[in-house]
């Protein structure tokens, strides 16, 4: 680590303490960008990257609201309005209990990386709240909804902050957000994105993370003479970005084995069909159960309960080509990543944000396999927003081919972006620095243009 990187870290954990997320995302960013400051000062003398840490607002609210008891519930909710140097902030909304204002922090900041790869005007942001979705009714859920939009609004606009989904807001609760923010403001803009199709939603915009990851992951084969057809893919999470995961692996040929949740996983050494995925995609998104179902429907498959004594992930322990991480944050340690290599496993896709640690990530780099990181890989879904938010400035919505063709190719530029700007600076192959660099670069010098704001 050099002594900018150092200091630059000691000065943000010092300032931001008990963030070890957002430490950490800073850090894997700032080590690649001293690769860019060794050639332009400028950017140092300016204090860029100081700047885009610093976020450029910070909304926390109350969000009191009754349960179907009539017990009052109170939530915290937060807006992260990161960077705002290349367009309106853009970033998802995440419902967990686990969710805290330094995990808010770390996705934003991600975020503004990964938003300028996209080749679209759109700034970073993120916000969410520690309300846990799972197992309450739609009542509650909707209840919930409009109490936290009751405070969001005021501080969101299609021009200003355009927040959309990320864990535990799905097409439901876009729905609940949009129709209270409608109700507060007497206005139908497109203020949120992943809207039903009815009512300025876009086609792909649900399949467009997963669908985005894979087409990374493909094009990263490319680079080796190689496709997706016959590789084994182990996926984790059953979620939006794991079902869509899967589904594309399918439609290029690969076999998906593996799908998880929080309370364990299940292995598929049949594969993963298109109706398989059928059956989880009813069990998670209109039944909302657990995975461990699965196995009571398809009987070639076996689960694995979650053990938090295990200090490894048995899903990452499986023969296979291919792993795309697409459930949460630092899912794939130290030890997941040497068996992951261990088995086989030579291309890495990142659905997830930030789903391996620092010490992982390393181990990727070192073995030099194909390993596409989240800002890169997934950001087909943030794109497709972006072209969501276009289709409700015009008026007028493209077709699904329309849409999934754009997104393709957004996706083919964020690689030949990666891979150009990492050989460009001394590093080929390196996807980590092509995509902290090439995500800077274009922030940095809106920056420069725009002064000190
Ligand atoms: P969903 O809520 O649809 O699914 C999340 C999945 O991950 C569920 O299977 C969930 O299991 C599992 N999961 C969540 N937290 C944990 C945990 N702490 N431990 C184990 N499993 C967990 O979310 P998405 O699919 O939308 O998001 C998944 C990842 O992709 C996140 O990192 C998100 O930030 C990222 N992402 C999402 C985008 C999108 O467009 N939706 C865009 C870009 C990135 P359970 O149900 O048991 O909680």
């Amino acid at each position: 680590m050099s002594q900018y990187v150092k200091d630059l870290m000691a000065d943000v954990k010092a300032k931001n303490p008990a963030q070890p997320e957002f430490h950490q995302a800073v850090e894997e960013v700032a080590e690649s960008l001293s690769l860019v400051f060794e050639r332009h000062p400028e950017y140092r003398t300016a204090k860029i990257l100081e700047r885009i840490i610093e976020p450029e607002r910070i909304i926390v609210f109350r969000v009191p609201w009754v349960d179907d008891q009539g017990e009052v519930q109170i939530n915290r909710g937060y807006r992260i309005e990161m960077n705002s140097a290349i367009g309106p902030y853009k970033g998802g909304l995440r419902f967990h209990p686990s969710v805290t204002l330094g995990i808010l922090k770390f996705l934003a900041f991600e975020q503004v990386f990964k938003n300028s790869l996209t080749t679209l005007p759109m700034g970073g942001g993120k916000g969410g709240s520690d309300f846990d979705p799972k197992g309450k009714s739609d009542l509650k859920i909707m209840r919930f909804c409009q109490a936290f939009m009751s405070e969001l609004f005021r501080h969101i606009g299609p021009d200003t902050d355009v927040p959309a989904g990320d864990i535990g807001v799905g097409g439901r609760e876009i729905g609940y957000l949009f129709g209270q923010y409608k109700k507060l403001r007497n206005e139908f803009t497109g203020v949120l994105t992943g809207k039903g199709l009815n009512w300025g939603g876009s086609l792909i915009r649900p399949e467009a993370t997963g669908y985005g990851c894979v087409y990374f992951a493909a094009e990263m084969l490319g680079t080796r003479g190689q496709t997706l057809e016959g590789k084994k893919c182990l996926v984790s999470g059953s979620g939006n970005v794991a079902q869509y995961t899967v589904e594309k692996i399918l439609d290029l040929g690969g076999k998906p084995v593996t799908l998880s949740d929080s309370n364990g996983y299940i292995y598929d050494e049949a594969g993963i069909t298109k109706e398989k995925l059928a059956f989880v995609m009813d069990l998670k998104n209109v039944r909302r159960g657990r995975i461990e179902e699965y196995v009571g429907k398809f009987k070639t498959a076996v689960y694995t309960p979650t053990d938090p004594k295990l200090d490894y992930n048995p899903l990452w322990n499986h023969k296979a080509d291919c792993a795309f991480p697409s459930a949460t944050q630092n899912e794939i340690t130290g030890n997941d990543a040497t068996n992951l290599l261990r088995n086989g496993v030579f291309v890495v896709a990142e659905g997830a944000n930030m789903p391996t640690t620092i010490d992982g990530v390393k181990r990727f780099l070192d073995a030099r396999i194909l390993y596409g990181p989240g800002k890169a890989a997934n950001a087909g879904g943030v794109a497709t927003s972006g072209l969501e938010m276009a289709q409700n400035s015009m008026r007028l919505p493209w077709s699904r081919e329309e849409v999934d063709n754009r997104l393709r190719m957004i996706m083919q530029s964020i690689h030949k972006t990666c891979v150009d700007v990492a050989a460009r600076f001394g590093t080929p192959g390196n996807y980590v620095n092509g995509a902290n660099i090439g995500g800077f670069l274009k922030v940095a010098d809106a920056m420069m243009d725009q002064g000190v704001v």
